[in-house]
């Protein structure tokens, strides 16, 4: 069977331009400016910016800029629309919702086109991909809007929620982020990005046509400024972004301590693999749809090709031929391959990158291909002889850049697919399926796709692990993130116990031989020393001194976090090991409940520390019977195929134990994090730390592996700064009850874009199992990738 290169060879094409005719008329017909869409009505157009079209410059409309009292007022809307949306009931707005999907699905011709007008990308992509998602999003969550009341029903819409996209999908995000959102009862407040505004401008429209209550959608358009007024505005519950790192960082840090819910979809520099046994003409057709799809501005985009070395040389020909076949031009024209970019400052930026290789020697190799003249335009480009650190091999280029390397073995390509700061997808292809399945799991990315690319289904969870963020669109697990759990609301206002009058710090005893009190940390499985030599007292209830524990510090940190690193077979032990491991260590606290019950007594002054020791061994009970039964969903998207969404572990998290209830704290925090694979440094109560330290007897005689639990006593507010900045922790937990500590840790954390889970200045009721348990711990304990095994085809 000739290849579609060979097939592309000796076809002529002629041009096959979509008219754009209607969506002239309707820019015509707003007199080519707009206002902002609140409380579903258009503010008068003031403070305008050019719309333009990428490919030939021209200006197609003009929009507002938001001001603050703009946002405000949208803010305001939102709020009022609350109660009327949600009193609608999940029918009512499904039938919304469906009305949305009918409406886009009719008016898709004109959708399409003016996205390709706004945006650069062909009317391929947009008629063929954007339109359809979008429409199947609002089917698919018309459908969860309906089932709500049963499949959430321990769960509650999170309010008003600010939306920001960014240009490359402008319609396509603005489903993703207004339909899950719609469909838990939120109302929102969405901004487009500048460049991209005119399809949401069109889907107001359809807004008030389907029948949306005023106030539910608000679009307020400009630049990031309206995004920071938003993301600041203290009226807002949950914002969610898409959009580059940088400002995702931004967004964590400014909402930090807010209690505001966040969302983050960020950037990536995805990995596309191709082993020797791979159909390599079918792979050459993936990398076309995966970096030349949206001219390579596509946040999934497989930028990084890893080619296995025995077929380097005929691949990379291979894919050189088919560049050569890639039509690149005006992307009205129906037979178009690639299109214009977004912006001149986009052809800047790569341009930059493209000429930074070429300083380092790497041979730049790009298609005898005719730029047109106007416009915003990039050749298609591929790169060799990049190294690992070079900037083209790290940075996200976004443009229709691809980076070339070869492997030898498949640990090596894993080992290269996850050296980036990213990890929001990945492409494997092998016809070997057993390796395929064992590579998807090694590589660090929310989504792996197995000889296929840039799939996407309103069904199918997407979103990233590491710095191309958290937090997933699409799916059960997308729809959580327009939620909160009710168990939130019912946690009490403040710590139940308050912390105990804090020892000072004094040197350890100079006296060689004096006998040493001070209870030992516990790192990589043996009792640790403080690296400061310091301690600090530990006074009972009655005033009186129990013990001294070590004063940890920024280095017992970090043999604490290496310690957990190479404990790594514990992520990749069977969830059948780890619960037997968890029963273990039930069972030897239970051995050892009335030295457990006297300690909690003496520390706290508890009249009954038996019902804490209980209420722990319980909770190991609980949690080693999670741990074999967190399963992931297998779906069915409308491709063939199946995609498997898996809950895998978050890695190495860093948890600080509440003060009340020191040993059930500690128990209910560490059991599932644990149980699920993630390996943890714990900061035990700062108040009360004896039982936590207590429990390395029971944890060696339990057959955890050492490094699996690593415990450091000290200052709460140190060691959690230490936490959230060190490099190799992926979460951090707080829930001391220290709401300026919780706010630090959510806002140093933004450096590497760890996850946080924190408890705020509240209480919560670790006897409660659903506050202190359940889906919603076990979801901070996991995130979800989801791997596409397309089949028959
Ligand atoms: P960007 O971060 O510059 O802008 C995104 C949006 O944020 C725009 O609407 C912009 O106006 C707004 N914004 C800018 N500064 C802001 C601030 N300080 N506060 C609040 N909002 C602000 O990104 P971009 O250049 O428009 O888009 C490209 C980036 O988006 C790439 O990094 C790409 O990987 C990422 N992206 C990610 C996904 C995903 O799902 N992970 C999808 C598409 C794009």
């Amino acid at each position: 069977m000739p290849t579609i290169n060979e097939i592309l060879n000796t076809m002529d094409y002629g041009s096959a331009p979509e008219s754009q005719k209607e969506a002239q008329a309707w820019l015509d017909g707003h007199q080519r400016t707009f206002g902002l869409f609140i409380d579903n009505a258009w503010s008068a157009p003031a403070e305008l910016f050019a719309s333009t079209n990428p490919a030939d410059g021209t200006q197609l409309a003009e929009l507002t800029q938001a001001s603050d009292a703009d946002v405000e007022r949208a803010v305001e809307a939102a709020r009022r629309a609350l109660p009327v949306w949600q009193g609608m009931g999940g029918h009512g707005r499904a039938k919304v919702m469906y009305a949305l999907a009918r409406l886009l699905q009719k008016h898709s011709r004109l959708f399409a086109v003016l996205e390709t007008l706004d945006n650069g990308k062909t009317i391929r992509e947009t008629r063929d991909i954007d339109l359809p998602l979008a429409a199947r999003h609002f089917y698919h969550h018309a459908g969860w809007a309906q089932l709500q009341s049963e499949e959430f029903a321990d769960y509650r819409a999170v309010g008003v929620v600010g939306q920001i996209v960014p240009w490359n999908f402008p319609l396509l995000m603005l489903s993703w982020k207004i339909a899950p959102a719609l469909a838990a009862g939120n109302t929102v407040v969405f901004k487009p990005a500048e460049f991209t505004s005119l399809t949401a401008m069109l889907f107001a429209e359809l807004c008030v046509q389907a029948g949306v209550p005023a106030g539910v959608v608000n679009i307020v358009t400009g630049d990031g400024r309206v995004g920071s007024a938003i993301v600041n505005h203290p009226g807002v519950d949950k914002i969610a972004f898409t959009g580059s790192t940088e400002v995702g960082r931004l967004i964590r840090e400014a909402t930090a301590g807010s209690g505001k819910k966040l969302s983050l979809e960020l950037g990536g520099k995805s990995p596309f693999i191709v082993f020797e046994d791979a159909d390599l003409d079918g792979a050459v057709e993936g990398l076309v749809d995966s970096i030349w799809f949206n001219q390579g501005q596509v946040c999934c985009a497989g930028s990084r090709l890893l080619v296995q070395e025995s077929v380097q040389e005929r691949f990379l020909n291979k894919v050189r031929a088919r560049m050569e076949n890639l039509r690149l031009g005006s992307p009205l024209d129906k037979s178009m391959d690639v299109g214009a970019l977004v912006d001149p400052v986009q052809r800047q930026r790569i341009a930059a990158l493209v000429d930074s290789a070429r300083a380092e020697g790497c041979d730049v190799w790009q298609p005898a291909c005719e730029l047109p003249l106007d416009g915003s335009w990039f050749p298609p480009t591929l790169i060799t002889g990049a190294s690992t650190s070079a900037a083209v091999a790290q940075a996200e280029i976004f443009g229709p850049v691809l980076v070339a390397m070869s492997f030898r073995t498949p640990p090596e390509a894993v080992q290269l697919a996850n050296n980036t700061v990213y990890g929001l997808a990945a492409s494997v292809w092998t016809e070997s399926i057993s390796l395929a399945l064992d590579i998807a799991p090694a590589i660090k990315a929310g989504v792996v796709w197995i000889n296929s690319a840039n799939q996407f289904d309103a069904a199918c969870g997407f979103g990233g692990y590491r710095e191309s963020g958290f937090g997933r669109e699409g799916g059960r697990e997308g729809m959580l993130e327009y939620m909160t759990a009710l168990a939130e609301d019912a946690r009490p206002a403040l710590p139940v116990a308050e912390a105990k009058a804090k020892g000072n710090v004094k040197p350890a005893p100079a006296d060689p031989f004096a006998i040493d009190r001070t209870a030992k940390m516990y790192i990589g499985g043996k009792q640790a020393r403080p690296d400061s030599a310091y301690s600090a007292p530990v006074f009972g209830a009655n005033g009186a001194l129990l013990a001294e524990v070590g004063v940890g510090s920024r280095k017992d940190i970090r043999n604490a976090v290496e310690a957990a690193h190479k404990a790594s077979g514990w992520t990749s032990a069977t969830a059948h090991n780890r619960a037997q491991v968890l029963y273990y260590i039930a069972e030897n606290l239970a051995a050892r409940a009335d030295e457990f019950a006297a300690r909690i007594a003496a520390m706290t002054g508890s009249k009954n520390p038996e019902k804490e020791v209980q209420a722990s061994i319980e909770r190991l009970f609980y949690y080693a019977a999670w741990a074999d039964k967190y399963d992931g969903l297998a779906h069915q998207p409308p491709t063939k195929g199946i995609t498997v969404a898996l809950n895998e572990a978050v890695g190495v998290i860093g948890i600080v134990c509440p003060n009340e209830a020191p040993l059930l704290g500690f128990i209910s925090l560490v059991a599932p994090a644990i149980a699920l694979g993630n390996r943890v440094v714990v900061v035990p109560s700062e108040a009360h730390p004896l039982s936590a330290l207590d429990l390395y007897q029971v944890f060696d005689t339990s057959d955890l592996p050492g490094g699996v639990v690593n415990i450091i006593s000290g200052n709460a507010d140190e060691l959690a700064r230490t936490l959230a900045t060190h490099a190799d922790i992926d979460a951090v937990w707080r829930h001391d009850g220290s709401a300026e500590g919780c706010a630090e840790v959510e806002r140093l954390s933004a450096g590497t874009l760890k996850r946080t889970w924190v408890g705020g200045a509240k209480g919560r009721d670790w006897y409660s199992a659903a506050q202190s348990g359940g889906r919603a711990v076990l979801a901070h304990a996991s995130q979800v990738k989801n791997v596409w095994i397309p089949y028959g085809v």
